[in-house]
């Protein structure tokens, strides 16, 4: 985007959204962005569309100003999950992309799982209304089921069909996108984020190029960008080079709200990587994000690929770190190592980069066990140093580590049946106990269908706490996952 129209922006405080639009296979998402791509005035006076990078910006009027709207090509599942694991979230709003005719499918259930956990914004998007085997009154009831609380239905999240053939509500589905943003933005959110604060970006795709070395496209979530600043990553220290456009033009600066390419990088950085300046020792927090938990003394090893352990390290004194990692048998990579305490941002880079979780003195709190007990993350704590030494010998040698997890109890799903706007389940306790309150794990033979919890038990007509071995009981649980007659529920800690 032209710069003076960049500056127009940010002097009205409207930045634009970032958007990633995410759903199922074959459901329309790239015919979308084309669609909507062909509706900007820039493309327009351009003559022409051209995307270069994994992003693209597009102008619009809106209440009869000119706005702009970046929108990311979510690089799949994994790329946004890897930067769920750094904490960091890139878009301010999502497009959740549903078919019309063909419904939610296993990616639909799969990013609304993730929405869910970024917390972020999202606009249901049904595609294809131009199909005369769509059914969009059948999709809503499926998300219904998903829990996806839309409008017209209870809840307050906005669906919109769409045709990107015929260019159906393109130009509305803009319009709304702006009025969510302008909406959810906190109150002091134009006091903390302008082009003049100091720069914050999210790397969202990153690679080696053999002509251009280490590229990322990154979007700007704060500050501004210029050739020749002086920036970091991840303990990465480096020069901006070159900045590219979503066009791929060369241009000087880039603010807030633009994806970019940048080229100057001494190693590809991480995807999900947050990038700042040099000047700041703390790596800041990124608005709209939960907490990074960062802390001066990180340091971020690149994952490396071959296999062997890799840990996550966080203990109570610089002492302790350094005494544990001068002690650390060989074999084991570090992928971070930091004082402080373990953060919901640690779990998340243990589990998109396969470490274990230690920690050395210091206080886990219960919802950080349980995160990492629901993303499956090995999480350790130790008080003596040669405990946590003998158990990674032990680790290495392909000795597990010591059960994390406790096991309650199974139950095998008998019945099943509506019940209120959800459904009931009828149970044979096979093993142990089942009891309310109770973390559960679905189990089909061996693959694991999710994880809930039980919110309500009875035997019989009655209400109780606890059902034992050899008991019959009606249960539900929560949330509601696609639990089917034959299923396993363990209970566990
Ligand atoms: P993606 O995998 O989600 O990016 O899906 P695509 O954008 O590649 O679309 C998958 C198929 O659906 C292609 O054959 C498109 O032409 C078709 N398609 C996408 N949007 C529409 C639409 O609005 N109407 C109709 N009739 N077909 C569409």
């Amino acid at each position: 985007m032209a710069q003076d129209q960049q500056q127009q922006i940010n002097e009205a405080q409207q930045f634009p959204p970032v958007v990633a639009v995410l759903g199922h296979v074959d459901h329309g998402k790239t015919t979308l962005l084309d669609a909507i791509r062909k509706t900007s005035i820039a493309d327009r006076e351009h003559g022409g569309i051209t995307q270069k990078i994994g992003a693209s910006a597009v102008e619009i009027t809106h209440d009869g100003k000119p706005r702009w709207v970046t929108f990311i090509d979510t690089p799949g599942h994994e790329a946004f999950t890897k930067m769920r694991g750094r904490g960091a979230q890139a878009a301010d709003i999502a497009l959740l992309i549903v078919s019309a005719g063909d419904g939610v499918k296993p990616q639909t259930k799969e990013s609304i799982a993730v929405l869910r956990e970024t917390k972020t914004p999202f606009i249901v998007v049904l595609t294809k209304s131009d199909l005369p085997t769509k059914n969009p009154e059948k999709v809503k009831q499926e998300l219904l089921k998903e829990q996806v609380m839309i409008e017209g239905y209870g809840g307050e999240i906005p669906v919109i069909e769409v045709s990107a053939k015929t260019n159906h509500n393109i130009k509305e589905l803009l319009d709304l996108v702006l009025l969510m943003f302008d909406m959810h933005k906190a109150p002091n959110y134009s006091e903390t984020i302008s082009s003049d604060m100091p720069f914050q970006a999210i790397v969202i795709e990153s690679k080696l190029d053999t002509k251009a070395g280490s590229k990322a496209t990154v979007v700007i979530k704060n500050g501004s960008i210029a050739v020749r600043d002086e920036l970091q990553t991840d303990g990465q220290l480096f020069k901006v080079r070159t900045i590219l456009n979503d066009q791929g033009k060369q241009v000087q600066e880039a603010s807030i709200g633009s994806a970019v390419e940048v080229l100057g990088f001494e190693q590809v950085p991480n995807v999900g990587g947050l990038i700042f300046s040099q000047a700041q020792i703390v790596a800041p927090s990124i608005v709209s994000a939960p907490s990074q938990g960062f802390t001066r003394e990180l340091v971020y090893k690149k994952a490396e690929k071959e296999t062997g352990l890799s840990v996550i390290l966080v203990a109570d004194t610089q002492g302790s770190l350094e005494a544990i990692v001068n002690a650390f048998p060989e074999g084991i990579k570090i992928m971070t190592q930091k004082t402080g305490e373990v953060s919901d941002a640690d779990i998340m880079l243990a589990k998109s980069t396969g470490s274990i979780m230690l920690s050395f003195n210091t206080k886990i709190k219960p919802d950080i066990a349980k995160l990492a007990l629901n993303e499956k993350v090995l999480l350790r704590n130790y008080t003596i140093i040669y405990e946590l030494l003998d158990e990674l010998k032990d680790a290495l040698e392909g000795k597990l580590l010591s059960q994390m997890e406790q096991v309650f109890g199974k139950a095998k799903v008998l019945a099943k049946f509506p019940f209120e706007k959800t459904f009931a389940f009828g149970v044979m306790v096979n093993e142990g106990r089942i009891a309310r309150g109770d973390h559960v794990r679905i189990l089909r033979g061996d693959e694991i269908v999710g994880e809930a919890a039980i919110t309500s038990l009875r035997i019989g007509k009655n209400q109780t706490s606890k059902v034992e071995k050899g008991h019959e009981a009606g249960t539900i649980i929560t949330p509601l996952l696609d639990i089917q007659v034959g299923d396993v529920i363990l209970s566990h800690s």
